[in-house]
């Protein structure tokens, strides 16, 4: 069968995953859930979507008596991931979500148990993990071709413009830059490596307090160390413009991606040469890939699952805890 999914949160990123669902062969955009009447017009038009299949916040509940629709995909600000997943499992529906999850471990975990509870699957939008050139680091690295990994290095960043918008808005986005963009380099830590990180360092530069308020972190570098030895030195910011590349150093050989995780063209290196994997739309290949995972049990090379991103949520927690604290903290995700 082919997924039929609703699309909660009508904004920047759900617009993009609305267009690049039109070339999914295996999902198909059928329904939206969202708090303003003239964007739900303009998506009916546009994707063909009938009166029936769409909802506000208030009434979304009732799509549990909906048989035309199999999955919701939250879209909407982070800090309302939580309470949206919970009751589109109550509904008795597949819960996608977008990164990060939630704002913080405790509540990944609440969601992870309310769809284990409903018996839907929870899969967050975790894109690169079905990107091409990704997947071919990985799957060198599994083959040893770089030998014992030594080193990654993260750095994920941008210029963030109006000081107004929900991303710099505590209650809304759970905290700053790692929220939004540093997570990439923390997940692209484990994924790199193969490894899960045993203790975390963290130190937070901040040059303006009055864009990035209290609790709304700027620029945080981090470090990782896995148990066997290797290290991750990684860089998240909403102070940098275009930063974007993975390092991963092993005793026989290097991948280097610039752009690592950007939604153009990913471009990578190793010590072979370059990486020339097929180009493609993230979100069209996710898409399917998750009707396979929801339908026919199909496990990813790289887990999507709510469980894998608790283990991003506890390394966000923990570097969070290491700034404020300024020790290294212990972790076992
Ligand atoms: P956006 O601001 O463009 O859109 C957010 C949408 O949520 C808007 O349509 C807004 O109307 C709606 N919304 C509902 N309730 C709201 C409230 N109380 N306050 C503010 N807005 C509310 O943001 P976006 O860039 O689309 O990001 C949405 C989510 O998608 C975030 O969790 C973000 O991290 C994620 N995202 C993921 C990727 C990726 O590559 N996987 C890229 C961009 C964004």
């Amino acid at each position: 069968p082919v997924l039929r999914v609703a699309i909660m949160g009508l904004g920047g990123y759900g617009g993009m995953v609305a267009q690049a669902m039109q070339s999914c062969t295996k999902a198909k955009l059928v329904g939206v859930i969202s708090g303003t009447p003239s964007k739900v017009k303009a998506w009916q038009s546009k994707y063909g979507i009938p009166d029936k299949n769409c909802y506000n916040y208030q009434n979304f509940d009732d799509i549990k008596n909906n048989p035309d629709i199999d999955a919701v995909y939250v879209i909407t600000p982070n800090g309302l991931h939580r309470d949206f997943v919970i009751r589109v499992a109550a509904a008795g529906k597949h819960a996608i979500c977008e990164k990060p999850m939630a704002v913080n471990a405790k509540e990944g975990q609440e969601m992870v148990d309310a769809c284990k509870k409903a018996n839907v699957k929870l899969l967050v939008g975790y894109r690169m993990h079905f990107e091409p050139k990704t997947l071919e680091v990985i799957r060198m690295r599994q083959n040893g071709e770089f030998g014992k990994i030594r080193f990654f290095q993260g750095q994920c960043g941008f210029t963030i413009g109006d000081p107004a918008q929900w991303r710099l808005n505590k209650q809304l986005a759970g905290g700053g830059s790692m929220m939004d963009i540093g997570i990439y380099a923390i997940n692209g830590a484990r994924y790199m490596t193969g490894e899960e990180p045993v203790w975390v360092t963290a130190q937070e530069t901040k040059t303006d307090p009055v864009k990035f308020k209290e609790g709304v972190d700027e620029t945080i570098q981090f470090q990782f160390g896995f148990p066997s030895g290797a290290v991750a030195s990684c860089l998240s910011t909403y102070n940098m413009n275009n930063l974007d590349r993975f390092f991963l150093d092993g005793e026989k050989g290097f991948a280097e991606m610039q752009p690592s995780t950007g939604y153009g063209p990913i471009r990578g290196r190793t010590h072979l040469g370059e990486l020339n994997q097929p180009v493609t739309t993230h979100q069209t290949v996710q898409m399917d890939e998750m009707a396979e995972i929801i339908f026919n049990n199909k496990k990813p090379v790289v887990p999507v699952n709510g469980e894998e991103a608790v283990k991003d949520l506890k390394l966000i927690d923990a570097i969070y805890l290491a700034v404020k604290t300024g020790k290294k903290v212990e972790v076992s995700i």
